[in-house]
């Protein structure tokens, strides 16, 4: 341990490798503190991703750093009272984590002190947050790759909301891409309704025959617009497809996508309010799964194969309707389960869960749609880090490389955020809910029973079958996720 001022007690955020340790040391000898903790933290543990159930019930890859987290503690709580690091991406790789830090940093007057060996970490203001928050988003700072630069006036554009240009003009807006078009806005708005089961323009016997809470199918839709001869774009009719582009496309919310991505608001105005462009494009991603999984098989996506990790998927075969790790797939083939005995005993399992308030708790505050506010606020900040990154690159404070890089995983972030803004589980549980808890299970569809599981459990890890237990089903094969 260095010696320093008595009164200083920093803890220093190291790999663990000695080298690394001994110039963090020779930093606080600088710097004159005392180094009262080494926490390191090697690369395979570091970044290991686990699985983890988001407020929605649906399940992502997040990064568990417990060295980090053991860090975070003790500035928070004052046992600490600095930070070295060896490298900005040895304490914080994941945006997440350096938002939790800065929490902490600023939680105090003065900030607390935070030095890297590197110098790449400073968060003394709010110009070196700034810095930090790019750079962190920087995974890999080594990849240089001048062959991008051909697309760079497309990053530009697109950074600055302006339309791309080329190809065919979108619908609801003139040549220019910039100027909405009244009559067709109002169409859009109108197909809008339509999927939202908002229309007033229904007869009531149309109305009758519509599910509201699914809305008018595409085709519908696209029939009545070609019999009242509405123009397309292109001239050709209108169909399925070109009735949910037209109001699908993130361009009628008034966002600018690159490479399918949206990367932040446009400087053209919105035909759409956000809330119900993302309610079209929910409902419709649900259609979309409806028809996928109209299999019957709702443990489809529950199961694991507990011999390559694979998921289960219903097949039928000579031995009957299985859950099978299928071969033509790229699964192992070597793990099946019987569908009506592994579905009961699931069944058995959800229906004795939902006897207990605790858990009925838990899924009327995944019902809530306070969760899509959070994820709606999350999107809406990575947005902001979209357009700040694109601002450093235009003000050359990162280069074209770096900010590639940047917003690739912003955007991933960005895509995952609209992922939970889709899920259909709030209000397949606020179905489940309503009422009846249980009678309400029994009769819903096997897609929302699946819906409902994976709100319960991350899922199931399907074990081999032993023989030497004959025949009969062993409620021991299945074992949950954690
Ligand atoms: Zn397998």
């Amino acid at each position: 341990m260095t010696e320093g001022e008595a009164t200083r007690r920093r803890p220093e955020f190291s790999k663990g490798i000695s080298r690394q340790e001994d110039d963090g040391r020779a930093l606080a000898k600088r710097l004159g503190w005392t180094i009262v903790k080494v926490i390191p933290e090697d690369d395979t543990s570091a970044f290991k991703r686990r699985k983890i159930q988001l407020p929605d019930g649906t399940t992502a890859l997040r990064t568990v750093r417990p060295g980090f987290r053991t860090a975070l503690d003790g500035l928070a709580s004052g046992e600490w009272d600095g930070l070295i690091a060896d490298d900005l991406d040895r304490v914080a790789r994941d945006p997440r984590d350096l938002e939790d830090l800065i929490d902490v940093v600023e939680s105090r007057r003065p900030r607390i002190p935070v030095e890297s060996v590197t110098g790449s970490l400073r968060l003394a203001n709010d110009a070196d947050i700034t810095v930090a928050r790019i750079m962190c988003a920087v995974a890999n700072k080594s990849s240089r790759d001048t062959a991008r630069r051909v697309a760079r006036k497309h990053e530009e554009l697109a950074a600055e909301g302006k339309p791309g240009g080329g190809g065919f003009r979108g619908y609801g807006y003139d040549r220019s891409n910039l100027v909405v078009v009244p009559e067709e806005a109002e169409i859009v708005e109108e197909i809008a309704a339509r999927i939202l089961g908002t229309w007033d323009g229904w007869t009531p016997e149309q109305r009758e025959a519509i599910d509201l809470e699914i809305g008018e199918s595409l085709n519908s839709i696209a029939n009545d617009l070609k019999a009242r001869n509405v123009p397309t774009v292109t001239g050709a009719p209108w169909n399925s497809r070109s009735v949910k582009s037209v109001v699908t496309k993130p361009r009628v919310a008034g966002l600018r996508t690159h490479r399918k991505e949206v990367v932040g608001e446009a400087v053209w105005p919105a035909i759409l309010d956000r809330d119900a462009w993302e309610e079209v494009c929910g409902r419709l991603a649900g259609r979309f799964r409806n028809v996928d999984l109209g299999l019957q098989r709702w443990l489809s996506g529950v199961l694991v194969c507990s011999r390559c990790d694979r998921l289960l998927i219903g097949w039928s075969g000579n031995g009957g309707v299985r859950y099978w790790c299928p071969t033509p797939k790229g699964g192992c083939g070597r793990i099946a389960i019987k569908a009506d005995v592994v579905e009961a005993e699931v069944e058995r399992q959800v229906v004795d869960l939902l006897s207990q308030p605790r858990i009925l708790e838990q899924l009327r505050s995944v019902a809530d749609t306070e969760v899509s506010d959070e994820a709606r606020r999350e999107l809406a900040e990575d947005e902001a880090q979209l357009k700040e990154m694109a601002g450093a690159y235009a003000r050359k404070e990162i280069t074209f490389a770096e900010y590639r890089e940047a917003r690739g995983i912003v955007e991933k972030r960005v895509k995952e955020s609209r992922a939970l803004l889709v899920s259909r589980a709030p209000r397949v549980l606020r179905r489940l809910l309503d009422g009846d808890v249980r009678a309400n299970w029994v009769a819903a569809r096997p897609v929302d029973k699946r819906e409902v599981v994976l709100a319960l459990v991350p899922g199931y890890r399907v074990m081999p079958h032993d023989r030497s237990k004959g025949n009969k089903f062993d409620p021991a094969r299945l074992v949950p996720l954690d």
